[in-house]
This record gives C-alpha cells, structure tokens and sequence, in this order.
C-alpha cells in the first residue's frame, strides 16, 4: 500500500511570520495519520517552519535545491544546507522552473540524484503544456520527462520519489485535469516506471497530480487507483483549506 501525499506548494508566497501563523492555524485543526503531509515554503521560512512542525505528522520541504554541495553558486542553496535546517523533501522541476529559470531534464536529472544522494526525498514534476496536449503529445512529453528525470537512478532509489504529475495547463487556471484523464496519464507513467525500473519500483514509487486542486475536488483525484496525493498550490495558501485537503485524501 503506498502512503498518500499531501504537499502544499507555496511557491513564492508568505514571509516568516506568516509561515510560522499557519502553522499555528494548522496544529489547532485534525490531521489524519495515513496521510503524509508536507508544507514546501520558501527557502526563508523553512528553519521557523521545521521548529514549528516540532511533534506533527507535517513535514518540511523546499522548493527548488542546486545540485552541488557547494561552491561558487551565488544565490543558490545546496542539499546538505537543506538537511541540515531540517528539511525533508524537495520540489525538483516544478514547470515554473522550467519556463523561467531555463530548467531542464538534465538539471532536473543533477537535482534528482544530488536529492536522493543526500538524503532528501524528491518531488519530480512532469506535465505537459496546453499545445501538447491538443496535439495528442502529452504521453510522449511526459514519459520523456520522466525517463529524462530519473536516468541513471537505481530501482530502489526511484521507489522513494515522488512523482508530481501537473499539466501546466491546469496549474492556477482553475480549469483542473479531470480524474479520469490524470489517471490515464498518471497510470502510464507507472508503466514507464515498470518499464525503465521495474515492476516493484513501479508499486512503490508515488505519484500525485497537481493543477487546481482544492477542497472540492481532491477525492475525485484520491478515488483513483493510481493518483496518491496531490501538490497543491492556491489551495494549500489557507490553513483552513490545507486541513481540508489532507482530510479528504
Ligand atoms: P495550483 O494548485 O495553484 O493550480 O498550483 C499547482 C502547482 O503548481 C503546485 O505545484
């Protein structure tokens, strides 16, 4: 049975006291414990929000990692900076890395492997834009994606990442993939998996779909028998809503 994950993506959004005020909303409300719950902040807020998420079920993740340990990289942080603030996963690949910090399945392959190699747990994205799709190209794009992202990676290694499956064309549009089409996508990327790593690799490794998820629609998304979890990003913003999410799944 894989675990289901909830992560909420804040992308560029709250500053350290709002981070450590959510937190505060969030312990006042009912996680339940067959879901793996993970706040992804901004790099800023993650030493206050590991303090904060002391003696929860939540866990903490960053949103973007370099992948060397260290060196003359102005500007970027590095996985062992990240393990040792606390941090547990990274977001690696996110498409909004890929339109505008010129991301690509090769850094997407360093970030992956210095991830895994220090210890943090990786949160790949994959996902298709608008033309994509209308052209019937979206399983040759993300099977690309994916193969790209996770070359040279061990059978075992892969069973512990995460896969995020976000067509960009549904992410803050409001217009969500339907359950049924992220499934079909989301079961083929398994089957890549079980193709490029094997069948025990491909029951383990975890796959969400993200794009406009909220309240209303995560069970849609949980009913299938391949989606497990979600990245949310609009929808994980209010305490009230994150709990919402995390109860449902
Ligand atoms: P929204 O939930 O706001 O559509 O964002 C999805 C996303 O990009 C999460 O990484």
């Amino acid at each position: 049975m894989r675990t289901p994950v909830i992560a909420g993506n804040w992308k560029m959004h709250k500053t350290v006291d709002e981070a450590i005020r959510f937190v505060a909303a969030l312990r006042e409300t009912e996680l339940p414990g067959n879901v793996e719950t993970v706040i992804c902040a901004p790099f800023l807020a993650l030493p206050a929000l590991v303090g904060e998420v002391q003696g929860t079920r939540i866990g903490v993740g960053a949103q973007n990692v370099h992948e060397k340990n260290e060196g003359a990289y102005t500007g970027e942080i590095s996985v062992p900076m990240l393990r040792a603030a606390g941090v547990k996963y990274v977001i690696i690949g996110h498409s909004e890395r890929r339109t505008y910090f010129a991301e690509t399945d090769e850094t997407v392959n360093q970030k992956v492997k210095a991830a895994l190699g220090g210890g943090l747990v990786p949160i790949v994205c994959v996902g298709e834009v608008l033309e994509e799709r209308e052209s019937g190209k979206t399983k040759e794009v993300v099977q690309h994606q994916v193969k790209q992202g996770l070359n040279g990676l061990s059978p075992e290694a892969v069973a512990g990442v995460i896969i995020a499956y976000e067509p960009v064309w549904a992410i803050g549009t409001g217009k969500a993939s339907t359950a049924e089409d992220a499934e079909e996508v989301i079961s083929f990327i398994r089957k890549t998996v079980a193709d490029l790593f094997g069948q025990q690799a491909a029951g383990q490794v975890r796959i969400q779909y993200g794009g406009s998820v909220k309240p209303e629609n995560i069970s849609t998304y949980i009913a299938q028998p391949n989606i497990d979890g979600a990245l949310v990003g609009g929808a994980s913003l209010q305490p009230e809503s994150f709990s919402k999410l995390v109860q449902a799944a």
